[in-house]
């Protein structure tokens, strides 16, 4: 479902903006399931909050939680099944961060991922994706909500730039803490532009080379390295926020010192940060993470060079739920 239709929806059965803001509010703070049943029955007009019960069973059907799976690191990842029995994975990080699944699989098919190896199942609707969000906050406050599950936004950019205006507006997420992830299109940043919430990005970089960035990503849109930067740098400079440079780091791929020169040719003077991932081990998939110590004299270096590097070890690896490790699942056994 797509909030445009709940908007109208609820205009149909007689909401001023007032009352469906408070509606929308209410339900990505997924306080209370039933609003209608218990606010006073003057609280809305009439007609609304006789449609209200209806429309608040449907939105509550949209995803439940199938199973949580706890981490070590305080990560929990949500398996959420969808109405139509798909599923999609959501990942609770420490710190009040939710990672959302904006599509089920993915067109883009990068080699290191595994959410990408079926190809794309369907688009997660805007509403789903909010159903994602207040199912989260039934278990934790949600600050800060990153589009880094599974499917790559920019391929469901309606739904997404729909679930990214609810919750930079009624959602009461801060724009900077919305974080739009993608391998980078030329209408992402077009859309961009337009919107009223304009969420943080992060651009999947992963090499430098455009020939070994097509081998890696090979769906992805035609944009070089160097253009992926200068679209970023704009919207950097527009936005205030510094754009997240992604960096898968596989051993004896993209972890040469090749890649440093690049890297600082490419990122010098940039408004940006460079997020080092080492590579989440995925079955079947040939790629390894380099040793500790290669990655960390990398981020020592590009740091000693200018380029603001952070290396990161994604949350949730112990639960399969860091970067390139969600897919769709069937068959775990539900613990709650
Ligand atoms: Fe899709 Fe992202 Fe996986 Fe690439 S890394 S296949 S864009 S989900």
């Amino acid at each position: 479902m797509r909030i445009l239709e709940l908007k109208q929806r609820l205009r149909a059965a007689g909401a001023g903006p007032s009352h469906e803001q408070r509606i929308l509010r209410l339900w990505s703070h997924a306080l209370p399931r039933n609003s209608g049943r218990r606010l006073p029955a003057s609280f809305f007009p009439s007609s609304l909050m006789a449609a209200l019960p209806a429309i608040e069973a449907e939105l509550a059907g949209l995803a439940r939680v199938q199973s949580v799976h706890p981490g070590d690191d305080g990560a929990e990842r949500l398996l959420v099944a969808l109405a139509d029995g798909q599923t999609v994975e959501s990942v609770l990080l420490p710190g009040g961060g939710l990672c959302v699944s904006s599509q089920v699989g993915c067109a883009v098919g990068c080699r290191f991922c595994m959410t990408g190896r079926d190809g794309l199942l369907r688009q997660v609707g805007s509403a789903e994706i909010i159903a994602q969000v207040a199912l989260a906050r039934l278990r934790r406050p949600v600050r800060k909500v990153v589009f880094m599950g599974m499917g790559e936004p920019a391929h469901n950019l309606d739904n997404v730039m729909e679930a990214i205006e609810l919750l930079g507006t009624v959602g009461n997420v801060g724009h900077k803490n919305l974080v739009f992830s993608t391998v980078g299109d030329p209408r992402v940043f077009e859309r961009l532009d337009r919107e009223r919430v304009k969420p943080a990005l992060a651009l999947s970089l992963h090499t430098t080379r455009a020939a070994l960035r097509k081998e890696l990503l090979p769906r992805a849109p035609a944009m070089t390295p160097e253009e992926l930067v200068d679209a970023g740098e704009r919207y950097a400079r527009a936005t205030g926020y510094p754009i997240q440079y992604q960096w898968t780091l596989l051993e004896g791929v993209n972890d040469g010192d090749d890649e440093i020169e690049g890297i600082v040719r490419l990122l010098s003077g940039k408004y940006g940060v460079l997020n080092m991932i080492p590579f989440n081990a995925v079955d079947g998939v040939a790629f390894s993470r380099p040793a500790l110590a290669r990655c960390e004299a990398m981020a020592r270096t590009l740091h000693a060079r200018g380029i603001l590097t952070k290396l990161r070890h994604s949350a949730g690896q112990d639960i399969d739920g860091g970067c390139g490790q969600l897919r769709a699942r069937v068959g775990e056994v539900p613990v709650v």
